[in-house]
């Protein structure tokens, strides 16, 4: 078909007319009724996040950034836009809670506690016809990769054939989590007026969600950002024992590194040596975690970050460690975007109050987690012949600005070039 007639064969396909929800007060527009942090299910209501539904009583949709992706796919007529999922057989492949800390005040504000299991609390309602999604899946699988198979050969892993087979297959839970924020929640863990937020992330987003100002009565909001992943080692079961030993890895996203081995930063090695030790403690009758974020280069997004990359090899003096965030701040405005504040939550929701183990030398994961009220027992750096050459800079500028370690490079070995040049 030509672009035309396929212009002609769309017109005002579309159903009319177009449903504003930005005011509040219409029969249209109540929110179904949802109180934050209550014991119960039921108490709390059910988060409703696809437009147009009835009772709806978040802002956003559900699916993140590929909420986009949907409405284009109901623009190009490839998705009814009424189509509801078919849940049978998608529940949880492991129970996860619920734990005391679903309701405990402000623990968890970056995430629906409850969004693995509407079926359980809203069964009746979803079979009557409202739309009430899950927000997180929990499946299982095997996973292998050639750090583990290595670990295996040079005898540091030794499979047993329930959490490490043989052929280097790890069995875990795997379960995938969108954001679901409860605004109120997360600016008080900033430590900001909630309006101010509201409007901030109103107007930066180029207007894209009117409802976050104009519409105070609904409480949630699902952005359009990356969730979490998480990885779970061991049985699950154990989750939320004080008794239970857990080794974790909180993992901010690196597509460069994690799955293309590019050797500038220390993220893949760091995550495979993080798999390592939770498989280690999931043998021991633990459970390992890894948690992974989606927040590509710091949360400023890969373009940002392979900007920056240049901007490091070809400065004056090459890639040193002295001038490594300056170059980020240079370009991105700031060092990190992180928010390592609402990385917690996820630790919270699986029933964690002890890491015996935590996979990370910074400061910026460390803090947040004790401030929460996590203990932490140990904290396990990365082994020295696991740093790739070229990430050397990113090691010694991070171990000078406060990375958790015993050999803080002095101020000559800041000064020396060791990344590799652009064009090497
Ligand atoms: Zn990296």
């Amino acid at each position: 078909m030509s672009p035309e007639a396929k212009l002609r064969s769309n017109e005002r396909r579309l159903p009319q007319p177009i449903v504003i929800t930005s005011h509040p007060g219409t029969p249209s527009t109540q929110p179904q009724a949802l109180s934050w942090g209550a014991a119960t299910q039921t108490g709390r209501g059910p988060v409703i996040a696809t437009p147009n539904a009835t009772g709806r009583n978040a802002i956003g949709a559900h699916s993140g950034a590929y909420s986009l992706y949907r409405a284009l796919a109901v623009a190009a007529g490839q998705l009814d836009a009424g189509h509801r999922p078919d849940l049978t057989n998608t529940a949880p492949a492991e129970p996860i809670g619920p734990f005391p800390q679903w309701s405990e005040p402000g623990k968890i504000v970056s995430l629906d506690p409850w969004g693995h299991m509407p079926g359980q609390g809203f069964g009746a309602e979803i079979a009557a016809g409202a739309d009430i999604r899950p927000s997180i899946a929990v499946t299982k699988a095997h996973i292998n990769m050639p750090e583990i198979c290595a670990a295996i050969a040079a005898g540091r892993l030794v499979p047993d054939g329930d959490v490490l087979c043989a052929n280097g297959d790890a069995r875990v839970t795997k379960i995938a989590i969108e954001p679901v924020w409860h605004l109120a929640g997360v600016a008080r863990r900033f430590g900001i007026v909630e309006t101010d937020m509201r409007r901030a992330l109103f107007e930066h987003t180029g207007g894209m969600f009117p409802e976050l100002v104009t519409r105070p009565d609904l409480q949630l909001f699902l952005p359009p950002i990356g969730g979490t992943t998480i990885y779970l080692f061991g049985d699950t079961a154990k989750l939320g024992r004080p008794e239970t030993k857990i080794a974790c890895r909180i993992h901010d996203e690196c597509n460069g590194s994690d799955v293309f081995g590019s050797d500038i930063c220390t993220c893949r090695p760091y995550l495979a040596h993080g798999i390592e030790v939770c498989i280690e403690t999931a043998q021991r009758g633990g459970v390992g975690v890894i948690s992974y974020n989606r927040k590509e280069g710091r949360a400023l997004g890969e373009v940002t970050k392979f900007l920056v990359y240049n901007a490091r090899k070809r400065q004056e003096g090459g890639d040193r460690a002295e001038a490594y965030f300056q170059r980020t701040e240079c370009v991105a405005g700031v060092q990190d975007m992180r928010f390592q504040e609402l990385m917690p939550d996820v630790l919270h929701w699986l029933g964690i109050s002890r890491i015996d183990r935590l996979v990370s030398m910074s400061n910026m994961k460390h803090a947040p987690i004790v401030g929460s009220g996590i203990e932490v027992v140990e904290r396990v750096p990365i082994p020295e012949d696991l740093i790739p050459a070229d990430a050397q800079v990113e090691m010694d500028a991070k171990k000078a600005a406060g990375y958790f370690t015993d050999q803080v490079p002095g101020v000559d070995e800041l000064r020396k070039a060791k990344g590799r040049e652009l064009e090497a």
